[in-house]
Order: structure tokens, then sequence, then C-alpha cells
């Protein structure tokens, strides 16, 4: 029998969690937002501002847009768009047309984007005419059962956007789009009346959110999130945030696709009214000057940015006075580092840990309070933590000892899209989320990440697969057997290392298979260095073993 270690009762906020996160769709939440903030500035995007009642129009003429083309509840509208604000109106216009959100990461390949495109049965697709973005997706829609393909242009973008989108996507200019009546500009697509048919929306029921991940295994999943996960998370985190109502101006520099972005930029921001100074990508020079020039109030990151900014020589002309609160998060944040930023920039760094599954955000250091350098903090409102027996999660671990994290709270899917089976190993038999991190609790109740039960890399924030790097390594002839590490790395937190031995009668260095891997791969998969070994450790039936090999290394 568990017994649940349930901290919501003696954790130390004094709110009604019941009347806190009652259920609420994410376009009732804009709503709010737009009745009470007008013309307040709502994005930033390279110094273009956007307001509420402004982005609102646009979203309501991309629902409309998406209605009159057949997209309604049941439909699956994926978002393969880098931070442009046609990502915003696309977000919420899919939301409001009753639609549900599939996010796609910028950087898919064909193959991934189709896959994914596939699996979550996605009808109509949005990206912009910039870098591989449109050539992607038009192969995606030849080789997928997408139905339509929406491409934002320098003729579309929000109503009155055209400068800035052309400036940034200067190529559009020569980017003819195929005649091909599946393929539709973003300035038609929002062509209309801005008058779309209300719909109702069930915000704990209906899905808000497919959000993909690599879960324990790596193959990717899509995440169920609803509307209620999705807006319980961001109220959650407001509920120990003591300055919330000031409206921040949230930097937004991490990629929206991903699920930190979607609760700690886009949805906090649209929950309290306040601005997002929005970067097309990160990039530290370009993040620094948006800082000063914005007055950036909170800025949300992955270790590598807060180390990027460091770095920068700009660093010291930048101006922090306005910074209140850094949140860090998707990677653990290495003590000394947080130590070097606090002292450059005289702004608080919290240190917070959630997963896709968690709609971003499962707990983080008090904003208020001590902060604990090293751990992950407290669980948020609401949430509740449990540390299970590393081999048998229907069991509590030993007291004192370090166990798998499981957590509920509202904020935790309902599930993955099309996977019942992918359930019975990611929650307990009692509904408790399995983390597959491993953790200590204190005295004080913090919470220390120690180990990661599931194979996943995180570099930088990036999660990054051992077996997606090793699939590419076995095409090489010589290699015969090979397993793929996370090992510590000075910049990116940890990256991975690949070890191998060799099919009889090879002989190459580690070196000469590094530079022939590393093209092949993603910029955040790319190994530190690949070792060749005579043997790798192998599991009693000879299968190899990865965590006997992690031992040896320390890994
Ligand atoms: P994702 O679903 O891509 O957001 O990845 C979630 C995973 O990132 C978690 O299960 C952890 O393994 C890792 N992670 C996130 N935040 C932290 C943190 N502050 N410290 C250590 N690991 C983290």
């Amino acid at each position: 029998m568990n017994t649940p270690y349930d901290w919501s009762t003696d954790y130390h906020h004094p709110t009604d969690w019941d009347q806190l996160f009652a259920p609420l769709s994410l376009p009732d939440m804009l709503a709010a937002s737009v009745a009470r903030r007008g013309d307040a500035p709502m994005l930033d995007f390279l110094g273009r501002q956007y307001g509420y009642a402004e982005v609102a129009r646009g979203v309501a003429r991309v629902a409309r847009g998406l209605q009159q083309r057949g997209v309604g509840k049941g439909s699956r509208v994926g978002l393969f768009l880098p931070n442009v604000p046609h990502y915003v109106a696309a977000y919420y216009g899919a939301l409001a047309a009753g639609a549900t959100v599939v996010n796609f990461s910028p950087l898919y390949t064909v193959a991934e984007l189709e896959a994914q495109v596939e699996d979550s049965g996605t009808d109509t697709l949005f990206t912009v005419s910039a870098n591989a973005l449109l050539p992607t997706a038009l192969k995606v829609l030849d080789g997928s059962s997408l139905r339509q393909l929406i491409v934002g242009s320098v003729a579309g973008g929000l109503p009155a956007a055209k400068s800035v989108l052309y400036r940034l996507f200067k190529r559009d200019e020569v980017a003819a789009l195929p005649d091909d009546p599946r393929v539709i500009r973003f300035s038609t697509l929002i062509d209309n009346d801005g008058q779309p048919a209300p719909v109702p929306i069930d915000a704990e029921k209906d899905i808000a959110l497919i959000q993909y991940t690599g879960g324990t295994t790596g193959t990717p999943k899509g995440a169920m999130l609803t509307h209620q996960n999705l807006t319980a998370n961001a109220r959650q985190v407001n509920a120990i945030d003591p300055d919330h109502e000031a409206g921040d101006r949230i930097l937004g520099a991490l990629p929206f696709f991903h699920v930190f972005a979607n609760t700690c930029v886009l949805n906090r921001t649209v929950l309290n009214g306040g601005m997002i100074a929005m970067l097309p990508r990160f990039d530290a020079k370009q993040a620094l000057q948006a800082i000063t020039r914005t007055k950036t109030t909170a800025l949300p990151g992955v270790p590598t940015m807060y180390q990027a900014l460091l770095d920068h020589p700009d660093l010291a002309k930048t101006d922090f006075s306005s910074l209140r609160i850094c949140i860090s998060g998707g990677a653990p944040m290495p003590a000394e580092l947080r130590e070097k930023f606090v002292t450059a920039t005289g702004a608080s760094l919290v240190e917070g840990y959630g997963l896709t599954e968690s709609s971003g955000v499962v707990s983080t250091n008090p904003y208020e309070g001590p902060v604990k350098p090293g751990t992950i903090g407290q669980p948020l409102p609401a949430t509740h933590l449990r540390l299970v027996d590393k081999e048998d999660p229907s069991r509590d671990a030993p007291a004192g000892e370090p166990g798998e994290l499981v957590v509920k709270g509202p904020q935790i899917m309902k599930g993955y899209w099309n996977q019942p089976g992918a359930d019975a190993d990611s929650f307990t038999v009692d509904g408790w989320l399995r983390t597959g991190d491993v953790a200590v609790i204190d005295d004080d109740k913090y919470v220390r990440i120690v180990d990661r039960l599931k194979d996943m890399i995180a570099v930088g924030g990036f999660k990054v697969y051992p077996s997606v790097i090793e699939a590419h390594l076995y095409e090489h002839p010589a290699v015969k057997e090979a397993i793929v590490l996370g090992v510590p790395d000075a910049y990116r937190g940890e990256a991975p290392k690949a070890f191998v031995t060799l099919e009889d009668g090879f002989n190459i260095s580690g070196e000469a298979l590094t530079a022939w891997l590393n093209p092949q791969l993603g910029k955040h998969e790319r190994v530190n260095a690949v070792e060749v070994r005579l043997n790798l450790p192998k599991t009693m039936i000879g299968k190899l073993d990865r965590k006997a090999l992690r031992a040896e290394e320390g890994a």
C-alpha cells in the first residue's frame, strides 16, 4: 500500500487551490487579458510591437480562415514555425477554431516531420518561407496525408506586419509558392471578417496540444495536454511569483515549440497581460540588446543560454537593472554558472524542473525565500511528489534513499496520443506520472535530481537520445557495437560520447569516426568523441550493457 507524500497540505502558500485552478480554456484566458489590456503591447518582435487587441484580431481571423477550410473540433493543426508573430496567431487561432495544436521543431528533417504529421493525423500545417522550412513542409505535403499548408510570407503575417516580416523574410520576395490549391498564403487565410463560429471547449477534456517527446526511450510520442493542463500550469507558476501582477516583459528566446516556452513565455504572458520580447531564435547579442531595449523583467532560459550571455563581450554594456527574475530549467544548472550570472547581472536566478508530460513545470526554487543551488526546489502548488522504488514503482523508495520521482497535479498530461501501451510504462498503477528522473528530498523538502533512469541526454536544454546516434554509427561498415552515453561537458552541461567496437579486419581511429559521424548529426547531437574499444560490457544474456558502461565511466 502506498502512502502518498502529499506536500500540498503543508506547502507554505495560503491560496485556495480549487478556486485558483478552476477549469479554464486557453482562448478564454486570452479573451480575459484582451478585455483587460486593450491596446497594451503583447509582442515585441525586433522592435515592432503588437497590442493585445491587434493580436486578438489576428487570432480571430486565423480561426475564421481555418473554419472556412474545414478545420474544427477533432482537427489537428501543426505548427512548423520558428519564433515569429505568426506562431502566436496560429496557436491561439487554431485553438479558437476548436482544433488541437501539434508543435513541431523547426529543425526537423523531412523524415522526422513526416513521421509526426502521420502519427498525429495533422490535417493542416503552418510554416513560413524562411530557411529550409518551406521546402521541407512542401515535401511533407506530398508524402503524407496532410491536407493543406499555410505559408506565412512577406505579404502576410498579422495585419500591418509587413515591414518587419519583410526584413526578416527577405527571401520571400523571390520565393514563389507552387501553384497548388493545397498551398495557401497566410495573408489569404486571414482575409476574412474575423468572426469565427464560437466553439464550446471542455477545458478538462479537450486536448489543446500534442507535444512530441522522446519520453523514457527516445521513440517520439505525443503527450496530450488539455486546455486545463496548460492554463493550470501557468497559474501554478503565477501562484509562487509574488510580483506577477506587475505584467512582466519576458524575453522570448526559448523556442516556442517547446513546452518550457509554451508555459513560461507564451501562456504566462497571456495570463498576466504582460509582453513578450520575442527573438526569432536565441542569439546572445540580440538577447542582450533586447534586454536593454525592452527593459526585460523576466528571462526564462536553459543553462547554455545563460552561459552564452555571460561569455558575450556585450554583457558589460547591457542594462540589467529591469531584470527581476531568471528562471533556469530543462537541464541541471551548474552552481558556478548560476553564481557568475547572478554576480554579473544582479538579477535573481532560480532553478526549476519539469517535463513535457507535465505541461512544463513541476517544481521550482522559491522566488522569495531561500534558493538552494543544485536543487530543483519545491513542488508547485497542488503538485504532489513521491519517490518510488527504482525497480518496482508500485512501492515507495526506502526512507532516505534516492527513488524515481513520480508526480500528480492538474498539469499532468492525459496520456500519449495513440499509444495506450505506453501509458502503462509512464504512469504507476495508481496514476502517478513516472518522470524517469531519480531524486532525493532533503530535510527542508527541497528536491535534488541525482540520476536518470531514462536514456535521454540533456544537452543544454535540448534532449538527445543515444538510440538516434547509435543508429547512425551502425551504418558505418567498421562499427560492430555502439553505446552512446551522456558525459559532463563544460559548455553544454552534458554531451554525447560514443563507445564502439570494430568489425574484424577493420582499423579506424576514434577521430576518423567522429569526423565521419558528426556532420550527419543535428547540432545538439554531435558527440564529443568516439572511443574505440576492444570490448563493451554485456548483460547476462549478451545484450550491450549501457548501465555497466555508465558505472565504469562514472557518467
Ligand atoms: P523535456 O520533456 O524535453 O522537457 O525533458 C524533461 C527532462 O529534462 C526531465 O525529465 C529531466 O530529465 C530534464 N530536466 C529538466 N529540468 C531539469 C533540471 N532543472 N535539472 C535536471 N534535469 C532537468
